[in-house]
């Protein structure tokens, strides 16, 4: 059986290896600490994704949890890591 196990955030990328999406696929409500997305709540569909990136990005990629930002944090290749179904 195919894992559909998620551990990148799908609006902003950011990935320390917790599962967002569980083997099976379904949502595991984890709230992303850079931008604040719950996975399973309004990222469905790859339309709500990319409002929801859009939103974030337009309010200049502010993280939830500024303290767990990393120094050297590159916003480009943490967008690079979003899922390629989900860009
Ligand atoms: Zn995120």
């Amino acid at each position: 059986m195919e894992n559909l196990a998620e551990t990148a955030c799908r609006i902003c990328g950011l990935d320390d290896g917790d599962e967002l999406f569980d083997r099976h696929g379904l949502p595991l409500y984890v709230i992303c600490a850079c931008c604040f997305n719950e996975s399973g709540i309004g990222d469905d569909t790859l339309m709500q994704v990319r409002e929801l990136r859009g939103l974030w990005l337009g309010h200049g990629a502010r993280w939830h949890e500024p303290a767990r930002k990393p120094a050297d944090w590159d916003l480009l290749a943490q967008i690079a890591n979003i899922p390629p179904r989900w860009r």
